[in-house]
């Protein structure tokens, strides 16, 4: 990038299991195994959501973009987790998912100008534990690269802290009620599993950097992600977001590009 060719990143696939709520109290804090060369071994830990999740393995590829989860990767987690809890089942799973780590051959973070741009800063091979590394990471960049390299000033308006979406399961049942009054779509539960109100849905349409597609929602609001999988809100959420955004239902997606879910009417 920017013509720094010296570094060479392998993906390092990981996939995972996540277990309904219903397996919830399986364990109570995260298990983990020794760690290997590879990484640090397949964990089985409860969500702040409820839900328990296993994994992840780890797998050097060649393709960045596959993030396929396999029938051997399965396996291979599953067997592993049972090192950790011998009776584990698969009754409780939902889904399954992976992700690729971004493996350096040096093993380490890389944070470092680059040698053809002067303003550019590389973060290189930031992968874990670079999600519990990374305020960190932004301290150190702010304090050590850009403070000697540029001004750096805090934007006037910056707010640390964001409000708080509506959680209308969360609420009592006065809440809930002055909530309903206000604006009827709290009333309408879309996503049963999760209880997610349609009005919890058009919040997270009308924010700043608001959803534009179904796997958008499903991150900002929840809906989709319990135990049917979107098998019977993902309809509606289509229903939802083609309406408010005023576009052709078909032309709502499960996560941009190519991954359109309604084709033609059928009848
Ligand atoms: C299986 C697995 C397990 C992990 N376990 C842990 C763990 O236990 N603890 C831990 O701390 N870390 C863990 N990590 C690592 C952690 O997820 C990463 O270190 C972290 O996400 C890196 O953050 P990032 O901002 O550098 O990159 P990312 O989180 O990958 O963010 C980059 C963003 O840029 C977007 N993007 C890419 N290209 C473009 C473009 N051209 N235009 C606009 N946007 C673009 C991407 O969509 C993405 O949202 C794990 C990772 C994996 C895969």
């Amino acid at each position: 990038m920017f013509g720094d060719t010296q570094y060479h990143i392998v993906p390092r696939k990981g996939e995972y299991f996540l277990f309904d709520k219903t397996a919830a109290g399986m364990v109570n804090h995260v298990v983990f195994q020794c760690p290997t060369i590879m990484g640090k071994g397949v964990l089985i830990a409860p969500t702040v959501h409820g839900n328990v999740i296993v994994g992840p393995n780890a797998i050097d590829i060649e393709d960045k973009e596959n993030c396929a989860t396999t029938y051997e990767g399965a396996n291979e987690i599953m067997e592993k987790a049972r090192r950790s809890i011998i009776t584990l089942g698969t009754r409780d799973l939902i889904t399954a998912f992976a992700g690729l780590r971004a493996h350096n051959e040096c093993d380490d973070f890389i944070i470092e100008f680059s040698q053809n741009e002067k303003n550019v800063l590389h973060l290189v091979g930031i992968e874990s534990p670079g999600l519990s590394a990374a305020p960190a990471i932004a301290k150190h960049v702010r304090e050590q690269y850009l403070s000697t390299h540029a001004t750096v000033n805090e934007k006037s308006d910056f707010k640390p802290e964001r409000t708080p979406p509506i959680r209308f399961k969360e609420l009592d049942n006065e809440a809930r009620r002055a909530l309903i009054d206000a604006d009827k779509a709290y009333g309408r539960v879309v996503c049963r599993c999760e209880t997610i109100t349609e009005g919890e849905i058009l919040d997270a349409i009308r924010a700043p950097a608001g959803a534009r597609d179904v796997d958008g929602v499903k991150r900002r609001t929840s809906a989709g992600m319990g135990r049917c999988q979107g098998g019977f809100c993902g309809s509606k959420v289509v229903e939802i977001l083609a309406k408010e955004l005023g576009v052709p239902i078909n032309s709502i997606t499960k996560f941009g590009g190519n991954s359109g879910i309604l084709f033609e009417k059928t009848k």
